[in-house]
């Protein structure tokens, strides 16, 4: 079921298949259905108990303490959660001296809070995703998702995710992970191959990388189209100001220019 929600996520936002999860969920602001489900568990687990302590003669009572003897999976792990997301639940219970009936609203937030520090974490830790890094910080749903044209959310996605075929990306795997020069602008380097090689071995010589920024603020192959942008998007531009570009203000600015710089990269 996850691998679904994440195959649905991934074609809502039309990047590829094996674009990696992180930006996914950040984007998407969304959390593992595990997650998502854990109060309606908890909520489960806490009505059967509360038959239970009541002695009710409902056959589900009699099935639940059951499957509780056996130590069934289904319940190890419901006792796991909660012990690990409101260990308070057992002092609670103690000092009433009825059976640990967990909190499902704080469960679900603690649950919540643990899959987004994992997310940072991977995200921060995370070789790949350098531009990604520089514009999310917090997990939460983006607004260029709700743009209606879903075609100029797709450059944006793709961008972001660095689920795209700018050099910097399609040079580091395989064999072309050996050689920088396999990540140069085509635009920005010479067309000699050989020579780019040599270049890339010197250690005095920084070749253009075709990154995310080059791409959209620096390369020369693209100044007629920036210079279309406005004002205080150039501005933008100049400060690396990358976050604000896809704020609520600007994201259609950068939905359209985003789609006219790759369709321009793309066509030959
Ligand atoms: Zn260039």
């Amino acid at each position: 079921m996850e691998n679904l929600h994440l195959s649905l996520m991934k074609w809502t936002m039309g990047v590829r298949k094996n674009t990696t999860n992180i930006p996914i969920w950040g984007d998407c602001g969304r959390c593992p259905i595990g997650v998502q489900m854990i109060k309606l568990l908890i909520d489960f687990h806490n009505r059967l108990t509360q038959l239970d302590d009541a002695n009710s003669a409902q056959i589900v009572r009699h099935a639940f303490a059951e499957q509780r003897s056996m130590g069934l999976e289904w319940y190890r792990t419901t006792q796991m959660l909660y012990h690990r997301f409101d260990p308070e639940a057992l002092a609670r219970s103690q000092r009433s001296s009825k059976s640990a009936l967990p909190n499902s609203t704080l469960v679900k937030k603690r649950a919540e809070e643990w899959f987004k520090g994992e997310w940072n974490q991977a995200r921060e830790q995370s070789r790949k995703l350098i531009f990604y890094n520089a514009i999310k910080k917090e997990h939460g749903f983006e607004p260029y998702l709700h743009l209606q044209k879903h075609k100029k959310a797709k450059f944006i996605a793709w961008l972001r995710s660095s689920s795209h075929f700018l050099n910097n990306e399609t040079g580091r795997y395989g064999l072309r992970y050996e050689s920088q020069h396999h990540r140069a602008c085509n635009f920005c380097s010479t067309e000699d191959k050989e020579l780019l090689q040599l270049l890339a071995n010197l250690p005095t010589v920084n070749l253009i990388i075709e990154d995310e920024e080059h791409f959209i603020r620096d390369c020369p192959r693209y100044g007629e189209l920036r210079s279309e942008l406005s004002l205080v998007y150039r501005e933008l531009l100049t400060k690396r100001d990358y976050k604000d570009l896809f704020s609520e203000d600007h994201v259609i600015e950068t939905a359209k220019y985003i789609q006219k710089l790759s369709l321009m990269r793309y066509e030959n």
